[in-house]
């Protein structure tokens, strides 16, 4: 699960990480009273979407306008408010139809002495976080990973004591940082690593994360990122989460238990089980076709479960064709065919259908499927499926 910036700056706040003062603003007044209330001569105007590279982004219909901007003067935020405000901003991590902007950041403008770069996130072969830095604030990290890797330092730490002191002061010299800035470096990363650690972050991202003017570090930007397995033990992000950032299907298939990814291809695929699900894309592909989903109807598929997966893969005007991929282990095979015949009466089919079928019960299986009568291509492997439901495409 993601959550907007203004989000994750409160939860950086109250778990000790500094950040700079700011207010949240949903109508274009809410802006310029949060430019008076925060009292400076200087403030940035910042929008509210799951993506970065807002700063450099443009909205749609005002392509002027930029997505975060300084402002001087309640009357300069509330302009630059009402260009954002309801819009649509294109950014490099949006894609080309952007996301409408419905809630702005304003926040105190900080003197920036320097940016660095901060993200952390788990280290799949090492199975530990990493928290990794460079000098190189604003600038993306997978530009810097390519053209400079060299500016690139990592600090593995431990899940049971977090960022140790030591290892904070190590990043903090390796930066070039003296005196009191590597203090504050000290207490700032070892804060915001115990932050990962205790809310089962997937990511967490500050870019830029600067040195002000007297030499402390404060996150300017924050990206954060929850590991949606964990969020059951973290009921207090529950009303973080911002619907309309996501892919509805995909929130749709979450309520029914099942795990679904939106491709770009036109094969519509259910399967049972992750790793089955990636060889069928996999040999999908193989074959000369593009997976228009990844779907996991999980070992326990119910016919309610089985009946909602058809129902989101059909609804994607996409799909073109359907492979049903099906290994029975401890769930038998004629289990899912009476799901399966129960779904196709109540979704109706309107492109083909390819089954294959594998493992308990699949004698009486195939029986059932071929005593239902319906418009089903059966196949014998792997192979000869993603073959056949490629084909009737060709035809
Ligand atoms: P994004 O990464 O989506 O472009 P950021 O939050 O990083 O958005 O903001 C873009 C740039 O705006 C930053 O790199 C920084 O230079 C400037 N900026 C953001 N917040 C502030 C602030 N509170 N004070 C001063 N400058 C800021
Ligand atoms: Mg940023």
């Amino acid at each position: 699960m993601k959550i907007h910036e203004y989000q994750a700056k409160q939860l950086f706040r109250e778990a000790g990480v500094p950040v700079p003062r700011g207010i949240v603003a949903h109508s274009l007044d809410d802006v310029t009273q949060a430019f008076q209330q925060l009292g400076g001569a200087l403030a940035v105007v910042k929008s509210q979407i799951h993506a970065g590279g807002r700063g450099k982004g443009t909205f749609k219909e005002q392509p002027e306008q930029r997505g975060v901007v300084l402002v001087k003067s309640a009357d300069e935020a509330h302009e630059n408010a009402g260009r954002m405000m309801g819009n649509t901003l294109v950014t490099i991590q949006t894609g080309e139809e952007g996301k409408q902007v419905n809630t702005l950041f304003v926040e105190e403008g900080l003197e920036i002495a320097r940016e660095l770069y901060l993200g952390i996130v788990i280290d799949r072969e090492s199975s530990c976080p990493v928290l990794i830095m460079s000098t190189e604030g604003g600038m993306e990290i997978e530009e810097v990973a390519e053209h400079s890797p060299e500016k690139i330092i990592r600090e593995y730490f431990d899940v049971a004591l977090g960022l140790l002191p030591y290892q904070a002061r190590k990043m903090a010299f390796a930066l070039g940082m003296e005196g009191k800035t590597v203090r504050s470096a000290e207490k700032f990363l070892t804060k915001v690593c115990q932050f990962f650690i205790d809310n089962d972050c997937s990511m967490t991202e500050i870019n830029p994360l600067i040195v002000t003017g007297d030499g402390e570090l404060v996150a300017l930007d924050a990206k954060v990122t929850f590991d949606d397995n964990a969020l059951f033990r973290h009921k207090n992000l529950e009303p973080f989460r911002d619907l309309s950032e996501e892919e509805p299907a995909e929130v749709k298939a979450q309520d029914a238990g099942l795990s679904y990814v939106k491709l770009d291809g036109n094969i519509g695929c259910l399967v049972n089980g992750a790793g089955l699900a990636m060889s069928t894309m996999d040999l999908i592909k193989l074959h000369g076709g593009e997976p228009a989903n990844f779907l996991d109807v999980g070992g326990g598929a119910t016919v309610d479960a089985v009946t909602e997966a058809f129902r989101i893969i059909l609804a994607d005007e996409n799909v073109k064709a359907v492979l049903v991929n099906i290994f029975g282990g401890i769930m038998k095979c004629d289990v899912i065919v009476e799901a399966l015949l129960t779904a196709y009466d109540k979704v109706g089919f309107h492109v083909p259908l390819v089954v294959r079928l594998e493992g308990t019960n699949v004698e009486k299986a195939r029986e059932m499927l071929a005593a239902s009568g319906k418009d089903i291509i059966t196949a014998e492997n792997l192979t000869d499926a993603a073959k056949k439901v490629v084909g009737t495409l060709q035809g």
